[in-house]
């Protein structure tokens, strides 16, 4: 059984004071049924990790360098969230994939730096307007996941997220058949390269223009495990009303 997960994503918002919205958000929702995981800005985790740490919900880093230490000055390695108290990772997020060129490698390689330091590496896949307009979305789906996770990918150390990128702070969302097409697409490639256990164990979050509004709707499709939400997750209002969608779905998204 797949544990549900509601991950935010707080991307360069937020100071100390705002980690309020997080006690808020706690206040409201004490004893959520999902896995709550906000990736914060690096410089909020270990403070995060502090205050909240007896409490259900868990706090992750939004990218992280491939090596463990070394002369990359500005980065952050895998150990170091580890040890600022993050237990999850993003990694490949298409704003870094295009504003940093990351490509397929170097998002393994972090990956299995996080993997090695006891991190979940949650790893981004999505295509842009013109793919899908070209209708090349599963193939590029397809190749971003072969060239991105791992090979010591399992249930416990990947999440993966499913995020077009014409839908990431745009208020667009793809039709419930289109989530559905590559949500379901993604766990059959999972399932044929991992084996049956291992791919019908990975988490697949929808990511893009998630609102309390239209989170329901989403987490009915089948194989939609969570959300991954960018602006949404900012506010407790927003992010738990997303939580409590969530919370509602059918096991196993369907
Ligand atoms: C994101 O950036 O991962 C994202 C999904 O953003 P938003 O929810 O704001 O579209």
């Amino acid at each position: 059984m797949r544990q549900k997960l509601a991950a935010g994503n707080w991307k360069m918002n937020g100071t100390l004071a705002d980690l309020d919205e997080v006690e808020t958000l706690l206040t409201d929702h004490p004893d959520p049924a999902s896995e709550m995981l906000l990736c914060l800005p690096a410089t909020l985790i270990h403070s995060a990790a502090q205050r909240f740490g007896n409490r259900p919900i868990a706090f992750g880093g939004q990218d992280c360098r491939a090596e463990d230490s070394g002369a990359f000055t500005g980065d952050i390695s895998a150990p170091m969230l580890a040890d600022a108290g993050a237990s999850h990772v993003i990694l490949g997020h298409s704003e870094r994939r295009t504003g940093y060129d990351e490509h397929n490698t170097l998002v393994r390689a972090k990956a299995r730096a996080a993997m090695n330091a006891g991190l979940v590496a949650i790893i981004c896949v999505g295509e842009s307007l013109e793919d899908r307009e070209a209708e090349n979305t599963l193939d590029l789906i397809a190749g971003q996941m072969s060239g991105s996770i791992p090979d010591t990918a399992t249930g416990e150390n990947l999440v993966l997220a499913y995020e077009p990128i014409w839908a990431i702070g745009t208020g667009l969302t793809p039709t419930m058949d289109q989530i559905a097409e590559v949500h379901d697409y993604m766990r059959e490639r999972l399932e044929r390269r991992f084996g049956a256990g291992v791919g019908r164990s990975v988490r697949l979050l929808y990511g893009g223009s998630v609102k309390p509004s239209n989170a329901a709707e989403i987490f009915d499709v089948p194989n939609v495990d969570g959300a991954l939400v960018g602006g949404a997750s900012l506010k407790a209002a927003d992010f738990g009303g997303i939580l409590a969608a969530l919370d509602a779905s059918p096991a196993e998204g369907g």
